[in-house]
């Protein structure tokens, strides 16, 4: 492993670290690590920059569980350190069949995003070949226990099917990924429509007065974000929403259901809670929460 620092850590509550990207400040993209008595739970692995497990076992000695929110790319890249990892069952079969960049494409990232003093320094053998470690399936209200404290699987399907937050009651934390953020991403192949992401945003909210603070996989926000996603879901299938045409990041048409302001990042009401979707899938067709489809859809 070359000098570069990839990682840095910052202690949000007792033995809980968000993790983030020390060699660039252009990566919003976090990772968490949560220590018991008996086990540390590290809940995602960013891209695959550096080794992520080398820099975790600097903040705990304890042995270390990998947890997913759910199964993009920018949430597993390091998972090859480990020998196996967790995920909700309706996300196995597409984390099974991810493909992540080569590392050749990811040394080229790094080194285009890392700060100048750093970018003569990253090395090929630094970037993580990416590899589907066996996953284990979890399920809505599982307890993850480690020890003196115990974290909740919440199942909050919506962006990927099987998008899920952990709780924590005894720091009054929940990780939630991406299933609820200001940029909701539910135009995916396997995302849900909308009428059962309503439904999934109201079982988490059973669970709101445990919690004070939303850390996510790319922003932290205040557990009224729910209210907001769930209030937005409603005008989405009233058809009473916005209705915004933007073209997303893969060159096609998407919708977002609140305006935009000035910035193409905040809404023009000053809300936290904002999310795309395909317009034809608002309504649940069928009686499974399960999306089935054929046609493969670039991911990032
Ligand atoms: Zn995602």
């Amino acid at each position: 492993m070359s000098d570069v620092k990839y990682y840095k850590a910052t202690e949000v509550a007792e033995k809980s670290w968000q993790i983030e990207y020390a060699f660039t400040d252009q990566e919003h993209v976090y990772c968490y690590l949560i220590e018991g008595q008996d086990t540390a739970l590290l809940i995602d692995t960013m891209y695959g920059y550096g080794s992520l497990r080398e820099f975790c076992e600097t903040l705990t000695d304890k042995p270390i569980r990998l947890v997913l929110t759910h199964f993009h790319l920018d949430h597993i890249g390091g998972n090859t350190e480990f020998d196996s990892c967790y995920i909700h069952h309706l996300d196995i079969a597409n984390y099974l069949d991810s493909k992540l960049p080569p590392r050749e494409e990811m040394l080229k990232r790094v080194q285009a995003e890392a700060f100048p003093e750093l970018r003569d320094l990253a090395e090929l053998f630094d970037m993580q070949e990416f590899k589907a470690v066996p996953a284990y399936p979890l399920y809505d209200g599982d307890i993850l226990d480690l020890g003196g404290r115990t974290i909740e699987v919440v199942w909050v399907g919506g962006h990927s099917a099987g998008s899920v937050a952990y709780v924590d009651p005894k720091s009054r934390i929940a990780y939630t990924g991406d299933c609820c953020n200001s940029n909701t991403l539910l135009g995916f192949g396997n995302s849900l429509p909308i009428e059962d992401y309503l439904k999934n945003l109201l079982h988490f909210k059973h669970y709101q007065d445990q919690f004070d603070v939303m850390y996510g996989g790319h922003q932290v926000l205040p557990p009224s974000v729910i209210d907001e996603g769930i209030e937005l879901c409603a005008r989405v299938l009233a058809g009473t929403d916005d209705h915004e045409e933007m073209e997303s990041m893969f060159g096609r048409k998407i919708v977002y259901a609140a305006k935009h302001g000035a910035s193409t990042t905040e809404r023009a009401d000053g809300k936290l809670f904002n999310r795309c979707y395909s317009p034809e899938k608002r309504f649940a067709c069928g009686k499974t929460a399960r999306v089935i489809n054929f046609d493969p859809m670039p991911m990032f």
